[in-house]
């Protein structure tokens, strides 16, 4: 291998605003033989079978396990969180384990076999092929969750898998890509690098398919290049969620619930809540305790294992962020309670913020904010809310909260987005293994990732067809005139 010139990325740590950690990117040349290696060993991984395959990985849910510790610190590191990033390891392992326990059923489920229904005497057998080499590229705000949850089902389908984690949060991989190395025969078709924009470019160069997450512009670009490489790609980009909050709504689950669901995680979670509309007869009892209970959170500074509300991971969001606030407030925006960001530490921090008399001209109500900031605004009727929730060129998900299940239920079935929260907000992590769910409009393209059938993504379809009678004979095919 050789040594070429790369240059190295510092990486930020959320907490301390310290550059304490760097990243070495593969150097083109790298990148192409570790590609080639995995590719390599893919065919050994596919003939092995899903059981085998399944064990693999359910020795790999170990070796994650017993690195715990090391997995929550450098995520933790990576992103300014604790109990979250606990969860996290905790999630990931258990859906490693969990798809390893689907796996087979799902891939034997899927194959059919049976007789032309235009030529009784042709049989056919279909086949999946896994793509042999699967890219994903994945962002900063979940790093090992989302680095590995299309990467888990890839595996399992028997593709090798080669994942570039975002240099704005690349702690995580070093204790992931330890646990890989524990497991030999995972080493073999499974890498998580460290890069950035370059890395990720030329990593689409190597692969077969690729599943992004991240931004829509980044995205765009994404899919651009996938496609002059005739690639599948399959896109999970951003959000602006919106939360409707009707007459009969019990007012105290429905301000707990948008509260939680617009600055949890410090908002950069991709289907925050960052639209809340209510109903006018509500509206001032609404937005009156929503700041109330805003107001009651505390930053966890300086005690990082206290407080509900951590720094925000990129230095650059914080000021995005501000920028939305700074435009709705020129506008005529009001903020009830909360505002800009705050440095703390070296950390950048920012109390959740809750705004009125927004509009839709305001950025802070069509722009991803991706920051612990609720713009309310009143709404009249029913058609009102849902068109206003509709007035987005985004399609991630929504929530609804509503006096009864019926009702909620009917306005969340008008909603264009893939996932609807009902009588909460932010559930779409409960079902991640259990339904299917589409990214609508600028929120993403392809396939869903989630659910049972997320597996299928990764498969070409081949089919054999054998003629079980004598080939027709082309002597015998004439061309009949029609008959006078
Ligand atoms: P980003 O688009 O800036 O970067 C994502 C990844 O793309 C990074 O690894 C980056 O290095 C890489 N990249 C950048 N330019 C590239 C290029 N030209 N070629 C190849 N790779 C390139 O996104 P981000 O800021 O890291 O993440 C935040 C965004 O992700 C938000 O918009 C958020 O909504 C979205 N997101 C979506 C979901 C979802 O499931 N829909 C989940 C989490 C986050």
């Amino acid at each position: 291998m050789s040594h070429s010139a790369t240059h190295t990325i510092p990486v930020r740590n959320p907490r301390t605003g310290q550059y304490d950690y760097e990243i070495v990117p593969p150097a083109p040349d790298e990148l192409s033989s570790l590609c080639a290696g995995l590719r390599a060993a893919q065919a050994h991984w596919e003939d092995i079978g899903p059981q085998a395959r399944a064990a693999v990985m359910l020795r790999w849910a170990d070796a994650l396990q017993e690195r715990g510790d090391a997995l929550i610190a450098a995520e933790s590191a990576d992103t300014g969180r604790f109990r979250l990033s606990r969860e996290i390891v905790d999630i990931t392992i258990a859906g490693v384990r969990d798809w390893a326990r689907r796996a087979p059923a799902l891939l034997a489920g899927a194959a059919r076999s049976g007789q032309s229904s235009i030529w009784p005497n042709v049989s056919f057998e279909s086949q999946l092929r896994p793509y042999t080499l699967v890219g994903a590229i994945s962002p900063w705000n979940h790093p090992l969750f989302l680095s590995t949850v299309d990467a888990i089902p890839a595996l399992l389908a028997g593709c090798a898998v080669i994942v570039k984690c975002s240099e704005i949060a690349p702690r995580f991989s070093d204790p992931v890509m330890d646990a890989v190395r524990a497991v030999p025969e995972l080493a073999q078709v499974f890498a998580l690098i460290q890069g950035g924009a370059q890395t990720g470019s030329q990593l689409i160069e190597e692969v077969d398919m690729l599943c992004f997450t991240g931004s829509v512009p980044t995205g765009r670009k994404i899919a651009e290049h996938c496609a002059r490489r005739f690639i599948p790609v399959f896109l999970e980009l951003g959000g602006k969620d919106a939360a409707i909050v009707t007459a009969s709504a019990d007012l105290e689950r429905a301000c707990q619930a948008v509260l939680r669901g617009g600055v949890f995680a410090t908002g950069q979670i991709c289907h925050a809540i960052e639209r809340v509309y209510v109903q006018r007869d509500i509206y001032e009892p609404f937005v009156e305790r929503l700041a109330e209970a805003a107001s009651r959170l505390t930053l966890s500074y300086p005690d990082a294992s206290r407080g509900h509300i951590g720094p925000f991971i990129m230095e650059r969001q914080a000021a995005i962020v501000d920028q939305q606030i700074d435009d709705a407030l020129a506008r005529g925006a009001r903020i009830l309670t909360g505002g800009k960001s705050e440095r703390h530490g070296g950390g950048v921090y920012m109390r959740p913020t809750v705004m009125v008399d927004v509009t839709h001209d305001m950025a802070i109500m069509v722009e991803e904010t991706f920051g612990p900031v609720i713009p309310v605004m009143p709404y009249d009727d029913e058609e009102d809310a849902v068109r206003m929730a509709n007035l987005s060129h985004f399609g991630l998900s929504g929530a609804v909260i509503a006096g009864s299940q019926e009702e909620a239920r009917r306005i969340g079935m008008r909603l264009d987005a893939g996932g609807i929260s009902l009588q909460d907000t932010t559930l779409t992590m409960a079902i991640t293994r259990d339904a299917e769910k589409s990214s609508f409009r600028l929120s993403g393209m392809g396939e869903s990732r989630m659910g049972p059938s997320a597996i299928m993504r990764y498969f070409r379809r081949k089919v054999l067809m054998t003629n079980t009678t004598q080939p027709a004979e082309m002597l015998s095919i004439h061309e009949d005139p029609p008959a006078h």
